[in-house]
């Protein structure tokens, strides 16, 4: 496919949460690159994922293939996938991504974006100065840093339930069937330790190998043998934090066959199991039913708060 002119381009990026993927295309267009955002995911999106990867492909994959397939049929030329450069497959996602739409016939561009190379992409794509695009990177991370800030806190009016687990499950609420909303609305306050800000932050401090001064940090890397991928590490500190800070319960949301999060497992078991911290580990794949998943939430809130009473 010949180069596009950044002015014809139509740039698609996969959702990971409505409000995060908003807020990311408001900045893009901000630096000039013309974004034409997927449909909503809805089934259909995750059955195009569904039929086109392979079945135990962890599932992140599947709804993020189905967005592109959307937004290529809704004329999107360019599409920018995320790329952590870590250490589990989401650096190579885009590569997978971009070798099954080619085989579906789509003709595209496919960009991929990290740290290393923001800045070149973003020029491409939007033709912004450096000083524009840095200015507007500080001001989108300052946007979800509020939003996140919220998602963190702590409630003195009900019990507080922790949720750790993988981004991209944690932070979009179509996948998680809005898992934070309905925690509210059964009377407790979902205290979410997994959210763009953080990664954003954490990976960026970890590329520029900043010796991290947490303690909780510190104290998890005596369960692993050095990185893990994911948010792997970063779970097992955020539980260490919630539990010494006595949290009334705590979620393990996570893709069904996730590397990391099913590596923790026994780690996330037992912190809680020595703590006496009630555990729901909520593992969601295409086959996951929204009315299950009600019934265990309901049931493990209302467990919380009798144990509160106590
Ligand atoms: S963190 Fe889990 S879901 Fe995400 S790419 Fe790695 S294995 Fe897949």
């Amino acid at each position: 496919m010949t180069m596009q002119t950044k002015r014809f381009r139509k740039v698609a990026i996969p959702w990971m949460g409505k409000v995060y993927i908003e807020l990311l295309a408001r900045s893009l267009r901000h630096v000039g690159v013309n974004v034409q955002l997927p449909p909503p995911t809805t089934d259909r999106t995750i059955q195009i994922g569904v039929r086109n990867t392979a079945e135990m492909v962890c599932f992140p994959l599947k709804p993020t293939l189905g967005n592109f397939v959307e937004a290529l049929d809704n004329g999107a030329d360019t599409l920018l996938m995320f790329d952590s450069r870590g250490q589990c497959r989401l650096r190579h996602y885009w590569k997978i991504q971009e070798f099954i739409l080619r085989n579906m016939g789509y003709e595209f561009q496919m960009i991929h974006l990290n740290f290393r190379n923001a800045l070149g992409v973003l020029k491409t794509l939007g033709g912004g100065s450096t000083l524009k695009i840095l200015k507007e990177v500080f001001h989108f991370y300052g946007r979800i840093r509020k939003v996140d800030c919220i998602k963190e806190q702590w409630a003195d009016d009900r019990p507080n339930i922790g949720i750790i687990g993988e981004m991209f499950t944690c932070c979009d609420e179509r996948i998680n069937y809005g898992i934070e909303e309905k925690i509210y609305n059964l009377g407790a306050k979902p205290v979410n330790t997994v959210n763009l800000s953080s990664f954003i932050k954490e990976s960026f401090l970890q590329k520029i190998h900043w010796p991290s001064k947490n303690k909780y940090t510190k104290a998890a890397r005596r369960y692993l043998n050095g990185e893990l991928g994911g948010h792997g590490r970063q779970n097992i500190a955020n539980l260490l934090a919630l539990v010494d800070k006595n949290i009334g319960g705590v979620i393990h949301l996570l893709p069904m066959s996730c590397m990391p999060e099913t590596s923790i497992e026994p780690f996330v078991n037992e912190i809680c199991r020595d703590s006496n911290t009630p555990l729901l580990r909520i593992p969601i794949d295409e086959n996951t039913a929204e009315a299950n998943l009600e019934t265990r939430l309901e049931t493990f809130v209302e467990l919380i708060k009798m144990r509160g009473q106590q």
